[in-house]
């Protein structure tokens, strides 16, 4: 398949992009390179010649006709979205523009490929998209977001996401364009940028620096290793039904504090400090507005449908990030340094 992948630059899209080049597939990855982006996340396949870079920003409708033009993609992929919770707070314009009319331009420009190759009912459009669109969960176990969870997003980024959601489902609805949606848990692994709460625990730590925890670090999060979202992602774009939406989740819920324990306990052990514990560098700051207080996946749809279920465990998958942030630190170094990030933003928890 030809997949055109918007967003292949940032941290879960470059994951998609080395998966499925990987897979054979052919890859035009169409970035605008906000300061969330990083080519060197998809260095190993740019010399590929499955692999094709276009710098282009999705608000851009002539940019999009253009490379829809020149490239026929059979398929999309949409990640291209601001994606950082605290930065939406303080700024919210970004996010509606990217990620409400970004979208809104992805879906116009692609209904106006599809129309013109003559409706392909094989044409998919996937959206990428996240359970915080369901809002705040109570901290019964047995409680999760299903597909038919009621939308209830409660912070700028999560109602943009929500927006976007809703139009990708009109345009199937309304013009029987063949979308497939998916909304995820928190992702985690290599190449996460290092204003997010994984990365920044990991370097804070390793720079003998505190290790903010909003509030008292109660709140709960299903946690899901970013290569098993990318193969979940081709997954349902394969066998995924035009129409209808994909819970993805790790079945991995753990409280803030017990992750940034884990993590902890792992640098304890890979990189012991001369004295004592990482943990004693944990602080807790001041509760974010409007901080959600669970999230969690109901995975039965994509397991029974599809048969797909995560093959990492959030240890092993911890574990792995951990010892990856320690071998590149030629990747994260310049990142931190360029963005100022990973003290003041140090504390998000989900992307
Ligand atoms: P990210 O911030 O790491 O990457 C986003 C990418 O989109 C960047 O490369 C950026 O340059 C690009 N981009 C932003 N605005 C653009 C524009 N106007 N035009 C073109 N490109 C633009 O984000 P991520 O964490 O990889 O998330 C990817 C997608 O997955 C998002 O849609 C997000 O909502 C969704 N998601 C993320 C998580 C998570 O835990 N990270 C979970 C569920 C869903």
């Amino acid at each position: 398949m030809k997949l055109l992948v918007t967003g292949g630059a940032g941290f879960i899209g470059s994951a998609v992009v080395r998966l499925a080049v990987a897979r054979g597939h052919s890859v035009v990855n169409l970035d605008v390179l906000t300061y969330a982006a990083c080519l060197d996340n998809v260095a190993q396949v740019s010399n590929s010649p499955l692999y094709a870079f276009e710098e282009a920003d999705i608000r851009d409708r002539a940019a999009l006709d253009r490379i829809f033009a020149e490239h026929a993609p059979d398929a999309v992929m949409h990640l291209a979205a601001e994606s950082h919770v605290d930065r939406s707070i303080d700024g919210p314009g970004d996010f509606v523009e990217t990620n409400i009319t970004g979208t809104y331009n992805m879906l116009e420009a692609a209904r106006a490929h599809w129309v013109g190759r003559g409706r392909p009912e094989s044409f998919r459009f996937h959206h990428i998209s996240t359970d915080e669109v369901f809002g705040s969960l109570p901290m019964d176990p047995q409680v999760k977001f299903t597909e038919a969870t009621p939308y209830d997003p409660r912070s700028p980024y999560s109602a943009s996401k929500a927006a976007s959601d809703h139009l990708v489902r009109a345009w199937h609805e309304t013009y029987g364009l063949p979308v497939v949606l998916t909304n995820c848990s928190n992702n985690y692994g290599p190449y996460h940028f290092p204003e997010k709460l994984v990365p920044v625990v990991i370097l804070n730590a390793l720079a003998g620096k505190e290790l903010p925890i909003y509030g008292a670090g109660e709140n709960i999060r299903d946690w899901l290793y970013v290569e098993d979202h990318a193969d979940a992602l081709l997954c349902v774009l394969e066998r995924g039904a035009p129409g209808r939406s994909y819970n993805i989740g790790g079945e991995n819920e753990r409280t803030n504090l017990d992750l940034v324990r884990m993590i902890c306990g792992l640098m304890d052990e890979i990189r012991p400090k001369a004295s004592g514990t990482y943990v004693d560098q944990i602080a807790f700051v001041a509760d974010r507005p409007g901080h959600d207080a669970r999230y969690a996946i109901d995975p039965t749809r994509i397991r029974d449908e599809l048969g797909w279920r995560p093959s990492v465990t959030v240890e092993e998958g911890l574990r792995r990030t951990v010892e990856w942030y320690l071998d590149n630190e030629d990747w994260w170094r310049p990142l931190q340094a360029r963005h100022g990030v990973g003290e003041r933003l140090g504390t998000d928890t989900k992307t």
